[in-house]
């Protein structure tokens, strides 16, 4: 029997052939889920000039406690032009800019205004309610450092730091394809030994969440020139995910054509349950991935592999599967052979994390597999993992 790779040493040789793509200029309402190439550096300190943090009156607080006269009132983008005199108040709101000279913002509600004075009863702590200037960022520090994945939190800080553009790799051109003369879209009637295709569809929908321009082929039928065309066009991208026809049946066409249009095998068959027949080439710099065609193997062979190595191509500092701690309710028994990969509802109860397998955890059963939202990997081995030993899970959700 042939040696099959483990997990960790196949995840490894995809993400060394899976080099980061060049960079390019995106503007920052585009970036969200793009990985940032460079430094985004803050273009201003933040806040750009010391704010009050509270509605009330801007003073020096060596004048308080006392009745004070207002001399102005500051809104939020009107500043005072004039420095505040002693013995006097500005009147402030949230966001305004703090005159000079004052030191400290007195809020609202511990304050009586009364005619054009108002009544200060204790005394300010200098610094109270003020915002500094730069208190967040420093104008040419970073606000966002290279390899990072931009979320809503980092567009955010983006825009406050008057960052309108980033420098983020580029967006990997993905091709996906289902081999197989049995498939049909869903809403064809099916014919005595046919099924619904639904691979491709699933195996899009993943990448596209990972900032993948997906080209979806149509299906391609078992046979050679079908086969030859389909990977000729797949091949022109980044990264080629094809689904079916890796295994040793006759009708299993798809790595021997691939190698005949010149992608160099770097590996077939992984010990992982379900997904085993996996396979992963190149072409120059193009990632060539072969999904077994069972629709669960394929949905774990996109999380366990095509996501990172779309992430790597995008730059991400850690693209691996990000997987998460709880515990399984049931024992889970160990495979010798291959890490296993169980379908799993998760729950919270206190501060744990409990996951229950749900029933029917074949590799063609993609309607159980929708019960769940979460993936839990059972290590090879002998033995069980006990219910309430800690293990390792990937979220679906
Ligand atoms: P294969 O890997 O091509 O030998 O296919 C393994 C099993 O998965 C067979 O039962 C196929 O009919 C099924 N299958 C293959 N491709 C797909 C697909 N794209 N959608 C749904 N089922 C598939
Ligand atoms: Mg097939």
């Amino acid at each position: 029997m042939r040696e099959l790779l483990s997990l960790e040493e196949a995840l490894e040789q995809v993400l060394e052939h899976a080099r980061t793509l060049p960079a390019e200029t995106v503007p920052l309402g585009d970036a969200v889920g793009r990985v940032l190439a460079e430094p985004a550096v803050a273009r201003v300190d933040l806040p750009p000039f010391a704010s009050s943090a509270m509605d009330g009156y801007a003073v020096r607080a060596t004048d308080t406690p006392g009745s004070l006269p207002i001399v102005v009132r500051v809104a939020a983008g009107s500043p005072s032009s004039e420095p505040l005199p002693t013995g006097t108040a500005a009147a402030i709101a949230t966001g305004g800019a703090v005159p000079e000279g004052a030191d400290a913002v007195v809020p609202v509600e511990q304050t009586v205004e009364r005619g054009r004075e108002v009544e200060i009863a204790e005394a300010a702590r200098t610094d109270a309610h003020i915002r500094p200037r730069g208190g967040d960022v420093r104008a040419g520090d970073t606000v966002v450092g290279p390899h990072v994945r931009l979320g809503a939190t980092q567009i955010g800080a983006l825009a406050a730091a008057g960052v309108p553009e980033v420098r983020c790799a580029r967006r990997p051109r993905v091709t996906v394809l289902a081999t197989g003369s049995e498939l049909r879209a869903p809403g064809d009637t099916l014919a005595p030994g046919q099924i619904f295709e639904s691979n491709r569809t699933m195996i899009a929908a993943a990448l596209a969440g990972s900032g993948a321009i997906v080209d979806l082929l149509p299906v391609v039928p078992d046979e050679e020139d079908a086969h030859r065309e389909a990977v000729t066009q797949g091949l022109d991208g980044d990264m080629l995910v094809t689904s079916g026809g890796v295994s040793v049946g006759p009708h299993d066409l798809v790595r021997r054509i691939e190698a005949e249009l010149g992608v160099r095998e770097v590996f077939w068959g992984v010990a992982v349950k379900p997904g085993k027949p996996l396979s992963f080439g190149v072409r120059g710099a193009t990632l060539v991935f072969g999904l077994p065609g069972n629709p669960v193997s394929s949905l774990v062979g996109s999380l366990l592999f095509v996501r990172p190595a779309l992430l790597a191509l995008q730059g991400l500092l850690d693209p691996r599967p990000s997987f998460e701690r709880g515990e399984a309710v049931v024992a889970l028994r160990r495979n010798a052979q291959r890490d296993e990969f169980l379908r799993a509802r998760r729950r919270l109860e206190d501060a744990r994390t409990l996951l229950e397998p749900v029933l029917g955890q074949e590799s063609h059963m993609i309607v159980r597999a929708a019960f769940a939202d979460a993936l839990v990997h059972v290590p090879r081995g002998v033995g069980e993992i006990a219910a309430g030993e800690p293990l390792r899970y990937l979220s679906l959700a």
